[in-house]
């Protein structure tokens, strides 16, 4: 029990560092060598200004300095990436899957909304997620990682890229041709698939893949049905690739099994 007290922790520290990363990766600035700053007035903020959701709610949403209102999709994302690592704790144990599914779910977090609100992916988070994915591909060799379903074969992480990187790049050269654009499909989209095809390897990254293109076109769909989208409007595919991702690493067996029994009947 005192594993979820101290991976909450964990979580909320890491979800602070996701709100730095989000905050200045599209600005290009970068994010560990300078302090962190009021984003109204400036000040340099002193760590305990900086404790996760703590000193949101004791400064009651207020910079200490100006007095400026504080955005509450801070903590939210704190909270988030900590509760997501809970439910992977539960889901897991206390295993490496549970270690590198809370790593990829965190990159896939800044992904999720950084590609929301300015349309990119970064690179860097593609070189953090590839790190990771070397890391496990190494350890699979000696120790079955679940992900693979049991599949010790070197070459899975790297089969799950060509599932996943290699289909979205020939959807977007096909998407080039024929809408003679090179903006179809980003290229953020077809980079990020590498790390997530390494740490699902080649099977949960085809449903991962599914799901995304199941659940981007069935929200787009309602986005446009309500009048938040207009038809001719770029909707960004990264948020339904890291839910498919996130949904697919941890149920991607289940539903594999699932589609297998339903085929035997
Ligand atoms: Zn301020």
């Amino acid at each position: 029990m005192e594993y979820y007290l101290i991976v909450f922790c964990v979580g909320l520290a890491i979800g602070s560092f996701l709100n730095v990363c989000i905050y200045r990766m599209p600005k290009e600035e970068s994010v560990i060598m300078t302090p962190s700053r009021c984003t109204s007035c400036g000040t340099s903020l002193k760590p305990l200004d900086l404790v996760p959701v703590i000193s949101y709610v004791f400064l009651k949403g207020k910079c200490r300095y100006c007095g400026e209102g504080v955005s509450a999709k801070y903590p939210l994302i704190e909270l988030l990436n900590a509760a997501v690592y809970i439910f992977l704790l539960y889901r897991f144990g206390l295993s490496v899957e549970f270690a590198a599914a809370s790593y990829l779910a965190s990159i896939l977090i800044a992904v999720f909304f950084i590609d929301l609100k300015h349309y990119i992916i970064p690179d860097q988070l593609v070189i953090a997620g590839l790190a990771g994915g070397i890391l496990l591909m190494v350890y699979n060799l000696f120790y079955p990682v679940g992900f693979y379903g049991g599949d010790r074969s070197w070459w899975n992480p790297l089969a799950g890229i060509l599932s996943g990187s290699g289909f979205l790049f020939l959807v977007a050269v096909i998407g080039m041709l024929i809408y003679k654009t090179d903006e179809a499909m980003g290229m953020g989209d077809v980079k990020i698939l590498a790390p997530i095809g390494m740490f699902l390897g080649w099977k949960l990254t085809v449903v991962a893949l599914l799901l995304s293109v199941l659940l981007g076109g069935i929200i787009s769909i309602i986005l446009i049905a309500v009048n938040i989208k207009k038809r001719r409007d770029a909707i960004p595919f990264g948020p339904f690739i890291v839910l498919g991702t996130l949904i697919s690493m941890v149920w991607g067996h289940d539903i594999i099994n699932w589609y297998i029994s339903r085929l035997m009947a």
